[in-house]
C-alpha cells in the first residue's frame, strides 16, 4: 500500500498489506490476492462451470413451498428482446432441495420464514466507483490520508488504468 497525504501526490509511507506467506495444510491459500469486482464474476461463472452449473440470468425465485419429498418454487424469467421489448413467463420447478442465498433480502429465508435478527446502522457515507487514472502506478494500492478528513483509496484492478475508488469512513 502507498500512502499519501491528503490533496497532493507525494507519497509518504509503504507498508505490505498483508505480507506474503507459505501456505500450511491448515492455510491452504493464506495470501490475499486484490480481485476487482468487474472480474470476480467471471471467475465464479467458471468454477460452478466446471461443476456443470450455470447461472441463469433474468430469473427470479418468486415462491417456494416446501414438502416431505421435493420443494416447489415460483420463477419468474425476464428474457431481453430488443430495448423496448421484453417476455415475461412464470414456470414452476420440483427440486429435491433449495439453498437460499440470495444475500440479506433472500426470498428463500423469508419464505421458509426464518428471522434475521439485526439492525441496519447507518454510521458513515461510503462512496465507491471504477475509474480510469492516467499515469498512477499499478502496482500499488494508493491511500490518501489524514486524521482530519475521510480516506481516499484507489485500489488497481487487472484492467490497466482502471482503479477502484473508495471514500468513506469505513477505509
Ligand atoms: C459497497 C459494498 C462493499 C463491500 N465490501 C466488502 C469487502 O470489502 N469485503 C467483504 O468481505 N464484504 C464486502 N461487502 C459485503 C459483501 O458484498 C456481502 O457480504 C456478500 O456479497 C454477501 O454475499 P451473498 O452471496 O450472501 O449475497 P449477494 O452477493 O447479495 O448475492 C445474492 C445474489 O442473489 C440474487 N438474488 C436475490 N434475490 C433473488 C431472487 N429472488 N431470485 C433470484 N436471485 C436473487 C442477487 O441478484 C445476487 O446476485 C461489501 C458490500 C457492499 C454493498
Amino acid at each position: 500500500m502507498r500512502k499519501y497525504e491528503l490533496k497532493n501526490f507525494i507519497p509518504t509511507h509503504e507498508f505490505e498489506l498483508a505480507p506474503l506467506a507459505d501456505p500450511t495444510p491448515a492455510y491452504t491459500y493464506f495470501n490475499t490476492v486484490l480481485q476487482g469486482q468487474n472480474n470476480l464474476e467471471g471467475v465464479i461463472r467458471a468454477v460452478l462451470a466446471e461443476c456443470s452449473c450455470q447461472i441463469e440470468g433474468g430469473t427470479k425465485l418468486v415462491g417456494l413451498e416446501q414438502f416431505e419429498d421435493r420443494v416447489e418454487v415460483k420463477l419468474l424469467r425476464r428474457r431481453r428482446l430488443s430495448d423496448e421489448d421484453e417476455t415475461v413467463t412464470t414456470e414452476t420447478a420440483r427440486y429435491d432441495w433449495v439453498i437460499g442465498a440470495g444475500g440479506a433480502h433472500c426470498t428463500v429465508r423469508k419464505q421458509s420464514t426464518f428471522i434475521f435478527d439485526g439492525e441496519t446502522r447507518v454510521i458513515g457515507r461510503l462512496v465507491v466507483g471504477d475509474i480510469h487514472v492516467n499515469g498512477l502506478k499499478q502496482k500499488y494500492w494508493h491511500l490518501w490520508e489524514d486524521a482530519s478528513d475521510v480516506p481516499i483509496t484507489l485500489r488497481p484492478t487487472e484492467v490497466p488504468g482502471l482503479f477502484h475508488l473508495g471514500i468513506g469512513e469505513s477505509f
